[in-house]
């Protein structure tokens, strides 16, 4: 039987479900050019705004004058340019690790490290918000998962309890949760990846840049960089560029070199991409002052967000979700802000839970206060119109 894409679409269509691709026609600053319209984007990655700095763009150029474009191969054929090590060894001292190794991408990166860490011997104990591409990689490591309820220590530990077995065990979160915005217990989970013997990984892509006192992640922030085994990050996020990387002990990243096939059988990072976050690194270490105007614009926002009277869960971070539950109001609500000039992009099952979806606000630190002011307004007019206050 062949497979009905129509049909399938179709239904889609039907549920309200249906993703089309908007084109963004510009830079990414504050305002943006979307499908030909100027419009004020509240829903991009970029916390600090390095991904239009002109001294990332900078970097970027000079290492393809001395690299070229491509880096031509994989890292173990000639792939590995000095330039990966130099970004390597500048990530292990920011986030004051033994060692670091980067990825293409987060997604490959998580896929990667998890199913080389555990197989089907092993058991997972992943939080159910976690990110897609960590579901995705304890799908491939074949490791019996317990997905426990989000943020539930009590059940976390009920699992452990249960279980009389052998294998190796693994507690992976986000340590800023990508649609909620809220952070993982990290306390409590360090104390109880000890008391059980596993082993504690976590995703810290939205954390990075974010938290901490230079900006290495919420790990740093609460002081726990010797209790958490691996630290995942991602570069596309507040670094402004490209790629991820993983924070762990030199026997660890050896270990992945050796094992791990989406670091094996990928070509290396480009030049370009390396040579810009390394630049970005050192921008965020010395320059406290734009983490700064990110927590200003993210407190004055979910201040006066909440005192509308939206539903914006415990978000604790420059992720601000609004929650509308219904899937196709969201999506009237993200068309009648974007033909106001706000572009903000509704997130809808199976991203989110059946019933849970919503508007995800991300703020960043070039945006102006008048930029924020202008969005809670039209914000506030169409939440009123589709009587969600
Ligand atoms: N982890 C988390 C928590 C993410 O939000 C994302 C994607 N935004 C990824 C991993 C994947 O990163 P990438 O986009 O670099 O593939």
């Amino acid at each position: 039987m062949k497979i009905a894409f129509k049909e399938i679409l179709d239904k889609r269509q039907e549920q309200g479900l249906f993703r089309q691709m908007l084109q963004v026609e510009s830079q990414p600053l504050p305002r943006v050019k979307v499908e030909g319209k100027s419009v004020i984007n509240l829903c991009s990655n970029n916390y600090l705004g390095l991904a239009c700095d002109s001294r990332l763009k900078e970097a970027s150029i000079q290492a393809v004058r001395k690299f070229g474009v491509g880096s031509t191969a994989s890292r173990l054929v000639c792939g590995n340019l000095s330039i990966h090590k130099e970004l390597e060894e500048r990530i292990a001292r920011f986030k004051k690790t033994e060692a670091a190794l980067v990825f293409s991408s987060g997604y490959m990166a998580n896929l990667g490290i998890i199913s080389s860490l555990v197989g089907r011997e092993d058991f997972v104990f992943s939080d159910k918000l976690n990110h897609a591409s960590i579901v995705d990689g304890i799908i491939l490591s074949r490791a019996s998962v317990k997905r426990y309820p989000h943020k539930d220590m009590v059940a976390l530990e009920r699992f452990l309890e249960s279980l009389n077995d052998n294998g190796k065990k693994l507690i992976i979160t986000d340590t800023v949760f990508s649609m909620d915005g809220d952070v993982a217990p990290l306390e409590k989970m360090v104390e109880i990846s000890e008391r059980y013997g596993c082993s504690f990984m976590v995703d810290e892509a939205h954390a990075t840049g974010v938290f901490g006192p230079n900006g290495e992640g919420l790990v740093s922030h609460l002081g726990l960089m010797d209790k958490v085994d691996i630290r995942m990050g991602t570069l596309s996020k507040a670094i402004g560029a490209h790629g991820a990387y993983v924070c762990a002990s030199k026997d660890l990243i050896d270990f992945l070199i050796n094992f791990c096939r989406p670091f094996i059988y990928t070509t290396g990072l480009p030049v370009s991409i390396a040579a810009a976050s390394i630049k970005a690194i050192d921008i965020i270490e010395k320059e406290p002052q734009l983490r700064e105007r990110l927590w200003n614009n993210v407190n004055f926002f979910k201040n006066a967000i909440s005192s509308i009277g939206l539903n914006t869960l415990e978000s604790s971070s420059p992720i601000i979700p609004i929650l509308v539950n219904d899937a196709n109001i969201v999506m009237k609500f993200s068309k009648l802000l974007f033909d106001e000039g706000i572009f903000i992009q509704g997130i809808r099952p199976p991203t989110v839970s059946e019933g849970k979806s919503r508007l995800r606000i991300t703020i960043t630190a070039i945006h102006t206060k008048e930029d924020l002011e202008l969005a809670l307004e039209k914000i506030k007019k169409i939440a009123r119109k589709l009587c969600l206050i």
